[in-house]
Order: C-alpha cells, then sequence, then structure tokens
C-alpha cells in the first residue's frame, strides 16, 4: 500500500498553511487506497494536534516533547528517521520554507532517499514521482522524475489547503536518550511589526513595476483611500527599490494573501508572485501588455494603461460616495 508521509510545520503552536496543502497533495498521491500519514513536531502543540484532527490524513502523529520546543535538525531528524522507519513512507513531503530548506536535504541522505526541493507540482504514477521545478528565475519549468522512494519540498500556496475529514491524533513517544544534539537556539528575533498586515486585509491593492517610479504611488493611495477596507502592496522589484516596506510584498520571498478582492495593477504575473496571491477569491489585473501571465489567473483582465484606469475607477467610486 502507498504510504505517504508528511511532515507539518508549526511555529510557536501555530500551524503553518503550507503542511495543509501538503496533506491534499499526498491525498492525490495516496490515491483511493493509499495511506496518508502526517507528522508534527514540537513542544507544546496541542492546538497543532487539534487543527491537523480536522483534516484528510489517515493518521495523525504528534511529536510533543521539550527536546522539540525549538526547530533543530538533529531532534527533527531523530524523530523523523524513527516514524520513518515504521511507517516506511515512498514519499515524505515538506514544505520549502526556511525550515524545510535546512532540514530536507540533510534527511535525504540520513534515510537515503532522493530529494527534489522546491516543487511547484507532483504527481506519483506506477510508484514514479514526476516533479515540476521552475528554473532560470522562473522562466523554464522542468519535470524531474524519481524512481523510488523519494523526499520532495513543496513551495508554500502552490497546492489547495486540504478541506474536511476528522482524525483523532496519536501522540508519538520518541526516545531522547541517544540525542546528540548540534545547536541549540539561543531565542527569536522578531521583525519589527509592520503598520499593516496585508495577509489579513479583504482587499489587496497591489502595484508592479508598471507604477515606473515612487513619486507614482500618491496615485494607487488615492485608490487605497476609496476603497475600504484596502491596503497597499507589491510586487518584489516594488520593494526591493524601496518604494514600498518589506511587509507589504507578495511572493514566494515575501507574503501570501488570500483577500476578497485582489487587484494587480502594472504586474506581470511572474509565478514568484503568483503563488503568494493566486488563491485570491477574485482578481482584477489592469496591464498593458495583454500576453501578461497575469491575466491566466485573473478573473478580469483590463488591457489598458494603470494611469488612465486606476485614475477613472477612483473617479467613480467618488461619484458613487457622493451620491449616498
Ligand atoms: C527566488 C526568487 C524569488 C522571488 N520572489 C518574488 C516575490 O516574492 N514576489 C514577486 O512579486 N516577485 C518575486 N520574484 C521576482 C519575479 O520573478 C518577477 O521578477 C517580479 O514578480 C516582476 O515584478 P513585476 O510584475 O512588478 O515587474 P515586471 O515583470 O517588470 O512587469 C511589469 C508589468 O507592468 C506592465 N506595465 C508597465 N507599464 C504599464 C502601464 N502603464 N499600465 C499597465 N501595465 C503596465 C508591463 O506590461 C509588465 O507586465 C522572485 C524572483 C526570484 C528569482
Amino acid at each position: 500500500m502507498t504510504e505517504i508521509l508528511v511532515v507539518a510545520e508549526q511555529r510557536e503552536g501555530v500551524l503553518k498553511d503550507v503542511s495543509l496543502e501538503n496533506i491534499s497533495l499526498a491525498r492525490e498521491m495516496a490515491g483511493n487506497d493509499g495511506n496518508v500519514t502526517v507528522l508534527a513536531m514540537g513542544s507544546g502543540i496541542k492546538p497543532v494536534g487539534e487543527r491537523l484532527s480536522l483534516t484528510n490524513a489517515d493518521v495523525v502523529l504528534i511529536a510533543d516533547d521539550p527536546h522539540l520546543k525549538d526547530y533543530t535538525y538533529d531532534a527533527y531528524r531523530h524523530v523523523l528517521k524513527k516514524v520513518a522507519e515504521e511507517r516506511r513512507p515512498d514519499v515524505i513531503i515538506g514544505g520549502h520554507t526556511s525550515l524545510g530548506m535546512d532540514f530536507f536535504p540533510g534527511i535525504s541522505v540520513a534515510l537515503d532517499m532522493g530529494v527534489a526541493t522546491d516543487c511547484v507540482r507532483a504527481v506519483r504514477n506506477g510508484g514514479i514521482v514526476t516533479v515540476t521545478r521552475q528554473l532560470y528565475g522562473g522562466k523554464i519549468d522542468g519535470e524531474f522524475s524519481v524512481e523510488g522512494a523519494c523526499i520532495i519540498t513543496m513551495r508554500p500556496g502552490v497546492c489547495k489547503p486540504c478541506s474536511g475529514g476528522s482524525v483523532s491524533p496519536t501522540p508519538f513517544a520518541a526516545d531522547f536518550s541517544d540525542l546528540k544534539n548540534r545547536t541549540s537556539v539561543r531565542g527569536y528575533e522578531k521583525p519589527p511589526r509592520e503598520d499593516v498586515d496585508i495577509e489579513k486585509a479583504k482587499i489587496v491593492v497591489s502595484v508592479g513595476r508598471g507604477i515606473e517610479k515612487k513619486e507614482n504611488l500618491p496615485i494607487f493611495e488615492e485608490l487605497v483611500n476609496s476603497l475600504n477596507g484596502s491596503v497597499l502592496a507589491g510586487s518584489r522589484p516594488v520593494i526591493d527599490s524601496g518604494w514600498l516596506p518589506k511587509g507589504r510584498q507578495v511572493g514566494v520571498s515575501g507574503k501570501t494573501v488570500k483577500p476578497r478582492l485582489y487587484l494587480a495593477l502594472g504586474i506581470s504575473g511572474a509565478i514568484q508572485h503568483l503563488s503568494g496571491m493566486s488563491g485570491s477569491d477574485f482578481i482584477v489585473a489592469v496591464n498593458k501588455d495583454r500576453d501578461a501571465p497575469i491575466f491566466k489567473v485573473a478573473n478580469v483582465g483590463v488591457v489598458d494603461d494603470i494611469f488612465k484606469v486606476v485614475p477613472a475607477i477612483v473617479k467613480e467610486l467618488k461619484n458613487q460616495a457622493q451620491a449616498k
């Protein structure tokens, strides 16, 4: 029977979304008669177990121990190795997060399994796992096949999170007496709090390189001021140029947003951007290039100049507000 093992990720008792995304992928890979096991590691992680109990995994293992309070490679490997020896997974799935980047390459050596990192798609057919990885900064999709047991790390935001299901978490007690931990965590430094939280906004007005310069930002800020509950965000070039703070970046190296409305203004729609916003309920894109990839995910696409379209929308919103 096919066995897929998902290594769930949590920080301070909060489950990362990528874990739920990976459970839905595991479910697909396992097929009708396969088994999906989820392993969560940490200390005092009852809420994580509770959240995982509401998924369509078959088995949820909770390794809750003070040795696992902070992520360290050695302690996590200690547990995962024991779980893998017991369950003999055909595929281990983790998130391509900062933890995943540190953990899984070493695990592939420890378990003698191949590893494919930063995958944006993965399927399993007849025992062969085929993954898609992006090459040359997202310009080319490369397909790679792995025969036999393997590890894959999935880019956050590329799979839909699993929904529904019910499973009772099972404690997984590991004996740590023979653990040789070479690292200890001295503490975490949190980045300064941002003035706005783009992940919680109902409407995200997102600007790209198409705005040309920082001096043009007020045009788009006016739109934000006219739309109740909206915040201003941007693509990476906008952040890298220092036009907006880092906490406003949408995308794989920024934040993942799922608002009710996402307005993409002068954004081409590179895959690294799409992975941070394609889960939005409704996407409106304005771009003067009709072949811009953003139109592939947009519900409404306007092929026009943002410097014409945005002031027209603001004018209309103001007219409507006055008419009330
Ligand atoms: C490892 C890695 C991580 C990355 N992480 C991220 C990330 O987190 N987030 C992210 O956004 N990117 C990320 N990128 C960069 C990504 O690959 C793209 O380069 C970036 O998203 C492009 O931003 P853009 O769409 O604003 O700019 P461009 O690709 O330059 O597109 C600008 C668009 O504006 C349009 N335009 C220009 N003028 C107008 C106008 N007047 N009216 C209407 N349309 C106009 C153009 O037609 C064009 O489509 C990452 C790249 C790498 C390699």
